[in-house]
């Protein structure tokens, strides 16, 4: 998070559309912190975007109209879950001799690593790491620390919006969950 992978992958995008390739973007429907039709960056940047569900009925509509184009390009696949077909299927498209950008959060905010997004990276031809800068320190950030009232909390995985927010941090600012909130967040 705020690593710029989402403006990096739209920079890809402008890339292969400047270079005469039919190029589509899709993004997941759980994302609605900012408007459903657009992809934009935390600098405001904006490009249309098709939204698709995190199922895997949205995965098979992204191989669907894949069909038609040279490039596609995938913001926060993280979204689909650990079982989720995509990881093979970008693997498919992207062996049709089309060109497959996807953009992913490799860890969640308890510092675990997202399997959708291990499996995709461990597919790839080629992996671009992007890293933030750590909101208490300013050293390189490769955490997401959920934040509210100033305190690290965790809780359910995949949650965005509401009164938490969230920053990044380096290896040393990031506080890992304790035993007690992996059993809570486990129910036991
Ligand atoms: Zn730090």
């Amino acid at each position: 998070m705020f690593s710029g992978k989402t403006s990096r992958l739209i920079e890809l995008l402008e890339r292969e559309m400047l270079a005469g390739r039919n190029t589509l973007l899709f993004k997941p429907e759980i994302d609605k912190r900012y408007d459903t039709t657009y992809v934009t960056t935390h600098k405001g940047i904006r490009l249309p975007a098709i939204v698709v569900s995190v199922d895997n009925d949205g995965v098979k509509k992204i191989k669907t109209l894949s069909e038609g184009v040279d490039v596609i390009g995938i913001d926060e696949a993280q979204f689909w879950d650990h079982d989720s077909i995509l990881p093979e299927v970008v693997d498919s498209i992207a062996s049709m001799k089309k060109i497959v950008y996807i953009a992913a959060l490799n860890k969640n905010h308890l510092g675990i690593p997202f399997k959708t997004s291990q499996e995709i990276i461990a597919r790839a031809d080629q992996v671009y790491s992007l890293t933030a800068v750590c909101a208490k320190c300013g050293e390189d950030a490769t955490f997401t620390q959920r934040v509210m009232n100033g305190r690290e909390v965790f809780g359910e995985a995949i949650k965005i919006g509401g009164m938490e927010s969230y920053e990044p941090r380096c290896r040393n600012c990031f506080v890992f969950p304790s035993v007690e909130d992996i059993k809570k967040l486990n129910g036991t």
